[in-house]
């Protein structure tokens, strides 16, 4: 394991930054429209399909450390609009998962081209209502009818929905897990209305339903004996949620050092009151423990994976529950303008709320970590 950051990604994260805050400026990566939000993300995509970053975890990239790689990067990617991260890395690091490790040779060799490629949208419709995130069956299913199938279910809070080309449906075909690919617009498909939602409002977030939704046979992924979809799919959302902690962090703590090295109160920079200096010091060192804790996790996900599930539980409550103490204490930093809406600052804590809830809760994997402990599992 070895934590320098090579030249070639310190070379991509000089590059991306420069490229993606151009994009911002030109137009709001945050806004809710969602038409705009389509926008948004297929010029994001063609500026990270330039680049080695679509490729990290899916496929070997000559020079790059994969997952580790992805995890330097996707902290700019966050920190400049975390709404963008969520949409993209839900379409590449999950959906596209979902092609390269269960996907058929004709799948993988329609699809990965263009979700490489940043012109295909993807999303992983998985969660269910009442259903205990880990562990319940799906309900989403249907019955193969020789070359097609009849796909029925509801899925909740499906990233991407009002904007994706493709859904990854989980559910149960036969009475084995398997993930259905259905593409948008096949009839029987209904997404909802977009959700409001706090933080993250540049991603498009909807319900869908599936009524008798007629795909080919072929388009369904079966789960090979022995592999557990749930946990391996929340494995996947847990990896983005930790990338997205880091950029969060970012953004929170270099708005509350800028803040205080510029803002006066009582005749000084508020950096010249020790409290404030303990803050960053704080801050900064649950942001650089993340880091080192998101990287280990990385690398440990594709060298072995055999102690993946229990590290990356960890890290996921780590870096998610610092970034909600890191921007909480930004925040307080700020003062009164940390409490007004528009800052990066005030943004930030609004969307890392969302982390502790996503994938595997913190409640969850506080649980499942305890297992690990005693043995119960790995
Ligand atoms: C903005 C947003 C985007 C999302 N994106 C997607 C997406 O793209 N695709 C998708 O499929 N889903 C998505 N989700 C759904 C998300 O994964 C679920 O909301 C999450 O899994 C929690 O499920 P729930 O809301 O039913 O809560 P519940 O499962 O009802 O949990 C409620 C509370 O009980 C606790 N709890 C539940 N079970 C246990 C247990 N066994 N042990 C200890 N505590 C427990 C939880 O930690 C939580 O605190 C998204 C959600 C949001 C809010």
């Amino acid at each position: 394991m070895n934590y320098e950051i090579s030249e070639k990604e310190f070379t991509l994260n000089i590059d991306l930054h420069q490229r993606l805050t151009l994009l911002a400026k030109e137009g709001d990566l945050e806004v809710a429209d969602t038409k705009q939000v389509r926008a948004n993300l297929e010029k994001t995509l063609a500026v990270l399909a330039d680049t080695p970053y679509l490729k990290f975890g899916l496929e070997a990239v000559p020079g790059f450390n994969g997952l580790a790689s992805l995890m330097v990067a996707v902290e700019v990617v966050a920190d400049i609009s975390p709404s963008i991260c969520l949409s993209v890395e839900t379409s590449t690091r999950v959906f596209g998962k979902i092609l390269t490790q269960w996907g058929t040779p004709a799948i993988k060799e329609k699809m990965l081209p263009p979700l490489l490629a940043g012109k295909l949208i993807g999303a992983l419709a998985l969660s269910e209502e009442s259903m205990n995130v880990e562990n319940a069956p799906l309900t989403a299913g249907g019955a193969v009818n020789g070359d097609t199938a009849e796909i029925s279910g509801k899925k909740q809070y499906v990233i991407n929905a009002p904007v994706a080309d493709w859904f990854a449906v989980a559910g149960v075909a036969e009475g084995k897990s398997a993930v259905f690919l259905v593409k948008a617009g096949t009839p029987g498909l209904t997404v909802g209305p977009r959700k409001n939602t706090p933080g993250f409002q540049g991603a498009a977030i909807a319900d869908i339903t599936l009524e008798n939704c007629a795909i080919p046979a072929d388009q369904i992924l079966m789960i090979p004996d022995g592999q557990n979809m749930l946990q391996t799919l929340r494995m996947w959302e847990n990896q983005v949620l930790i990338g997205a902690s880091l950029g969060l962090m970012k953004t929170a703590f270099d708005g509350a050092r800028n803040h205080a090295k510029t803002h006066r109160s009582g005749g000084k920079p508020v950096i010249a009151f020790q409290e404030v200096g303990f803050k960053l010091s704080d801050m900064l060192t649950l942001f650089q423990t993340s880091q080192l804790f998101a990287f280990r996790t990385a690398w440990t996900t594709e060298n072995v994976p055999a102690d993946a599930e229990s590290l990356t539980l960890c890290a996921k409550v780590f870096c998610s529950e610092s970034a909600e103490q890191v921007a909480g204490e930004a925040m307080r930093i700020l003062g009164g303008a940390g409490y007004e809406t528009g800052n990066p600052v005030e943004r930030a804590s609004r969307c890392v709320k969302f982390l502790q809830i996503a994938g595997t809760s913190t409640e969850i994997a506080r649980v499942k970590i305890g297992d690990a402990a005693l043995g119960l599992r790995n």
